[in-house]
């Protein structure tokens, strides 16, 4: 079967190459992969500066966010049935099943030794087939089939909203606004969930006002704001709920000054500047001052994707077919050469696999 496969040693090595169809395990169900989306850390495996291949392996099996439907099962699985559609969840326990990874809590992994599908020492689903352990995999209302692609990266989105208001549970809390950096498929994900539970929401970019994603922010009621023309240090406005999802450090420490007393902030991106914050005794000084909050979220559980297939019902139901709009770029496996190449417009490329 083909398989889009990286060497995570190597700059610039994604492929697509034969590779042998995989075997479910008694507890595994071979799926047959219907698309997968790209992200930031597909980019970075491809570029040579993330990733770690299977066991035995020189490459990986790219994709993480796929849409399947499930093809075989093992002989001890039950809660699924041949044709189902489904959406694998990317983190797997760790080898010593600590604490959280028993519960199913992966993303809270205590130990570092997880597994992630087409990450980190396991194969992706960028292939014409492939497995995964029955128990994280989630079911697919059919009316999601074309755009429940974006469930992985949304689930991302509701851990971090949803995690922000457990955490604000600390204190009487009554969010109105919020402020997302950066709107990639993440950022505009945030920015429909919070606007779903009724909060204003500016979101700040580079893209020009006219662009779509200024046109998308402003189709579920946000307020888009152009970094260009309004730097984030001039805004006016204050926050209660503040989410980075641009995992750039300027933009990040430039909305410090924005985080309204007993606010929350979210990171969510890899920060690799290396850049030095000549004035951290202030922005210390502001945090304790303010009793604000800031914490980092990586992954999601099984729990998020729940949360994102009702999320993604709500969505269509307020904001018509917003989410396909997300999907600007759309290619099968034998273009994978096209996969990285940057426009204009992108938001997501989504790659697809002939169903025959
Ligand atoms: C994935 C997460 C993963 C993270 C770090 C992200 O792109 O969505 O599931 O934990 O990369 O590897
Ligand atoms: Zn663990």
């Amino acid at each position: 079967m083909k398989a889009v496969i990286a060497e995570p040693s190597k700059r610039i090595s994604v492929k697509l190459i034969e590779i042998s169809k995989p075997i479910p395990k008694r507890r595994e169900v071979l799926l047959k992969t219907f698309c997968v989306g790209i992200d930031g850390t597909d980019r970075e495996i491809n570029e040579g500066i993330y990733g770690t291949p299977p066991k035995g392996f020189d490459y990986i099996v790219l994709g993480h966010e796929a849409i399947a439907r499930v093809q075989e099962i093992g002989d001890q699985v039950q809660s699924f049935s041949e044709g189902d559609l489904v959406v694998p969840t990317v983190r797997r326990p760790c080898e010593e099943n600590c604490l959280n990874c028993r519960i199913g809590e992966m993303d809270m992994c205590l130990t570092g030794n997880y597994f992630e599908h087409g990450i980190y020492r396991l194969h992706g689903f960028a292939s014409e087939y492939a497995v995964s352990d029955a128990d994280f995999l989630v079911k697919i209302p059919p009316k999601l089939e074309d755009v429940a692609v974006l469930l992985e990266p949304l689930s991302i989105a509701e851990k971090a909203v949803s995690q922000s208001f457990k955490i604000q549970q600390r204190i009487k809390w009554q969010p109105k606004k919020a402020f997302i950096v950066g709107a990639g498929p993440l950022g505009l994900l945030a920015t429909m969930i919070l606007r779903l539970k009724g909060l204003q929401v500016y979101v700040a970019a580079t893209r020009e006002k006219e662009s779509l994603k200024a046109e998308i922010v402003r189709s579920v009621g946000g307020t888009y704001v152009n970094v260009r023309e309004t730097p984030i240090g001039t805004l006016q406005e204050r926050f209660d709920i503040v989410i980075e999802a641009t995992g750039r450090v300027e933009p990040a420490l430039e909305t410090l000054n924005l985080l309204r007393p007993n606010s929350v902030m979210c990171f969510l991106g890899v920060y690799r500047e290396k850049k030095a914050c000549q004035e951290f005794g202030k922005v210390l000084t502001n945090v304790v001052l303010g009793n604000r909050l800031m914490f980092g979220s990586v992954s999601s559980n099984k729990t998020h994707f729940e949360m994102g297939i009702k999320g993604m019902l709500e969505i269509r139901n307020q904001y018509g077919n917003v989410l396909d709009r997300l999907i600007t770029k759309r290619l099968y496996s034998t273009d994978f050469e096209q996969v990285f190449k940057p426009e204009k417009e992108d938001i997501k490329t989504v790659v697809y696999f002939k169903q025959c």
